[in-house]
């Protein structure tokens, strides 16, 4: 029996009656919101958290991941939960239809967020992490690292995190001491150690796209000195296939 039973009667009301979903849907790119496709997209996301994230709750939790030897093992069912997250599509269903997601408003995908969040909050981190980096390459990427990540991030074939923090860098992200060296070929070499990293590695996905504060050489201090990197767990090829094994490595979890 399902542990997690998603309030979808309420859900409905509050997309009806306060975000106005039938004035949504008439905004451009929004024309899939149409009432009988929300529904269905409730109730299988309703099911998918009932179903499969549930249950994984508590064994999960008891479990924990383990690293050896460099690599993170996630708990029992993690891998397979995270697979069939990606088969229905659930991880991109609000991204452009540009990028392969679903096209639907923010509103909607809220509602199946709450839904993960509420079923599996340990598992639900990985996805809202994707998330964040599809956003933030979608409004300050270049058109070149837009088409190389963007639908696999959308996907979720590729998962992300966010490295920011710093053993004496939390808060005070300005404190951060990680440096980006410039290399000949236009690429940048980045050194440094962050913690706190969630979902900072794993196997549940074919890569893993870190976006990684540094600072390069020269850079103010403080905040207004530091930049942002893209740097994947498999280095990608110019056709978009997965190249040799970056050389950045998990070397704890936290307990
Ligand atoms: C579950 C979890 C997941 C995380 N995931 C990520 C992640 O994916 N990526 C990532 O980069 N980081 C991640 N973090 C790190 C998170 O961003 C930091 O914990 C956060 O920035 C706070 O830093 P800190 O823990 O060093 O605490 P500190 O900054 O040292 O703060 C300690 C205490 O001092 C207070 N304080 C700090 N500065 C001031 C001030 N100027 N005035 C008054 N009070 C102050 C704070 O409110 C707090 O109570 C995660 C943390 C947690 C707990």
């Amino acid at each position: 029996m399902a542990e997690y039973s998603a309030p979808i009667k309420d859900m409905r009301f509050v997309l009806d009656n306060i975000a106005d979903l039938a004035a949504l849907s008439k905004l451009d790119g929004f024309e899939h919101a149409e009432s009988d496709v929300v529904d269905a997209v409730l109730e299988e996301a309703g099911k998918f958290a009932g179903n499969v994230l549930s249950p994984l709750n508590k064994s999960g939790d008891l479990q924990g991941s383990l690293v050896m030897d460099g690599v993170v093992s996630t708990p029992d069912g993690w891998n397979e939960a995270y697979a069939g997250f990606v088969e229905g599509g659930w991880n991109g269903i609000s991204a452009p239809e540009k990028y392969d997601g679903g096209g639907l408003p923010s509103a909607v995908a809220l509602a199946t967020v709450e839904m993960w969040n509420a079923a599996n909050l340990g598992f639900s981190l990985c996805p809202l992490l994707t998330q964040g980096a599809i956003e933030s390459i979608m409004a300050h990427g270049t058109k070149e690292q837009q088409d190389k990540y963007l639908k696999k991030l959308v996907s979720g074939e590729w998962a992300a995190t966010m490295n920011l923090t710093e053993s004496q860098a939390g808060s005070d992200v300005g404190a951060l001491r990680s440096k980006a060296e410039p290399a000949e070929d236009g690429t940048w070499r980045i050194s440094g150690q962050k913690i706190f990293i969630t979902y900072g590695d794993h196997e549940m996905s074919e890569n893993i796209i870190h976006l990684v504060l540094a600072r390069t050489p020269g850079a103010p201090a403080g905040t207004r000195g530091i930049s942002l990197f893209i740097v994947p767990k498999y280095l990608v090829n110019d056709d978009g296939t997965l190249g040799k094994r970056n050389d950045l490595k998990c070397v704890s979890l936290e307990e």
